[in-house]
């Protein structure tokens, strides 16, 4: 018997889960492909107010909780290999690649100056530019740099014609012979597999106008100018001369749930930044009544004009500003407005390796892509696999806020597969203390002390 659960995919959902597992007194091992935990939204990890009114008032997880919580355990640059067992005893094997940076590493920054391989950050969706020793942000979990091998000079098996980076390292946390792969061996309990969400290809959306001229971005470009720490400082640019747009458009390819939560999200951020002119363009004939009035949602929702059509053609000015043209179904006619900044949302799919995944894991896929899922033991959160949980994008696109739900749904799943016995008791009374006690729960003696530090506190205001 074990007291740890597996969880694949340190995005959102896949931290939310740990927490849980870990704050119930289960060890939680948490198994991230890439170099740093928080996925799409790790920029929003490293204080409270970062996320703003994404999560809909739904706690996220910080990197200092996660940093601070000994029973969570955080592997990157890893993947599940193999899974064998039963609910309560599962082995898997989880095959981890060399970061060649290790702890030593003090974020200082030497080694970025030397390096002189130059690459797009994808973490910062391709607007700034990273080396190939880099860290993808300015806060990360875990904090050390890493080196892009696939992309660094010194190609292995050690091969050696640059060692720029080691030269200048003074914290010596630089090491290219370092085993290049590692396989752990570990026994748990129950899996909980939230390997997040793809996003469609840039590349699709050269026909709308992607990379006819630098202000048509895509929404998960804008969605790292929107957000705090990000490489503006969270407030929405041109990329093209980085001044502040005046209007934006916002162009939603096809209708989909997922892509009307983005733009409603958007406008609210732009509209909050003040953005004087913001509107929004489905590009789709709308013709059930079902479809027009999801639209017409999203029109009061935000407050701001919904239109559709098709035949969008978008064109450079000279004032550097955007002619957009189109054929307005809504109004039927056909319209040529001038426009700041053009944003192309983009759809999104099933996470890239989620068939290996599902292959390592035993798990069946559905004929869009996405894990399926099973019954509705366990609040939509079973795979088709005993003792396996899914969270968050992985069955199908969804908002943060029932990525979190799905998070606890399935935390609660993959806890009942454990012995109560097992779990750290500490962990799950300190838990259980600092949840809010309800008036019937505090005792006559807290009840007292409670009101004499609130009246304490309202004597000593400095403007009292
Ligand atoms: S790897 Fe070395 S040089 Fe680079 S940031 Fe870390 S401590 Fe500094
Ligand atoms: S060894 Fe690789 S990572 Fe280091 S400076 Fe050279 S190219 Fe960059």
């Amino acid at each position: 018997m074990t007291d740890s659960i597996l969880i694949v995919g340190g995005g959102i959902a896949g931290l939310h889960a740990a927490m849980e597992c870990a704050n119930a007194g289960a060890r939680a091992i948490v198994v991230e492909q890439g170099p740093v935990v928080g996925g799409k939204l790790a920029a929003t990890m490293t204080e409270a107010e970062a996320i703003g009114d994404r999560a809909e008032g739904v706690s996220t997880p910080l990197f200092e909780a996660l940093q601070d919580n000994e029973n969570i355990e955080i592997i990157t640059l890893a993947n599940l290999e193999s899974l064998e067992g039963r609910p309560g005893n599962f082995t898997v094997s989880i095959h981890e690649r060399a970061r060649f940076v290790t702890d030593a590493c003090t974020r200082c920054k030497l080694c970025r100056a030397v390096c002189p391989v130059v690459l797009a950050n994808e973490y910062d969706a391709g607007l700034t530019y990273r080396k190939a020793i880099y860290t993808p942000m300015g806060e990360t979990l875990p904090g050390a740099w890493v080196i892009d091998i696939e992309n660094c000079l010194n190609t292995p098996p050690n091969y050696l014609p640059c060692q720029r980076c080691v030269e200048v390292c003074d914290d010596d946390a630089i090491f290219f012979n370092l085993p290049l792969d590692t396989v752990h061996e570990r026994h748990v309990g129950a899996v909980i597999l939230a390997p997040g969400f793809q996003i469609e290809d840039n590349a699709s959306f050269g026909e709308l106008g992607y990379s006819a001229h630098p202000d048509v971005v895509m929404s998960s470009e804008l969605q790292r100018l929107l957000e705090s720490p990000g490489p503006t400082g969270g407030y929405a640019s041109k990329p093209s001369n980085e001044e502040y747009p005046e209007s934006v458009l916002l162009v939603l390819d096809e209708l989909s749930h997922f892509g009307l939560y983005i733009v409603a999200s958007q406008v609210h951020q732009l509209l909050e930044q003040d953005v004087e002119t913001v509107a929004v363009l489905v590009l789709s004939q709308l013709t059930k009544e079902s479809e027009k009035s999801e639209v017409q949602e999203l029109a009061d929702k935000t407050g701001v004009q919904v239109r559709w059509g098709a035949t969008f053609k978008v064109e450079p000015t000279e004032e550097n500003t955007l002619d957009v043209s189109y054929e307005d179904f809504s109004e039927k006619r056909f319209v040529k407005e001038t426009y700041d900044l053009v944003v192309l949302c983009s759809d999104v799919g099933p996470p890239d390796g989620l068939a290996a995944l599902a292959q390592a894991a035993g798990i069946e896929l559905a004929d869009n892509g996405y894990i399926t899922v099973t019954g509705t033991n366990g609040a939509g959160v079973s795979t088709s696999k005993p003792g396996i949980f899914v969270a968050g994008c992985a069955s199908g696109a969804k908002n943060i806020k029932d990525s979190i739900t799905d998070a606890h749904s399935a935390a609660s799943c993959a806890l009942a597969q454990l012995d109560p016995r097992l779990l750290d008791s500490e962990s799950a009374s300190k838990e259980e203390e600092q949840k809010p006690k309800t008036a019937a729960q505090i005792s006559p003696d807290d009840m007292r002390s409670q009101i004499e530090q609130l009246l304490y506190a309202l004597i000593n205001r400095p403007d009292s």
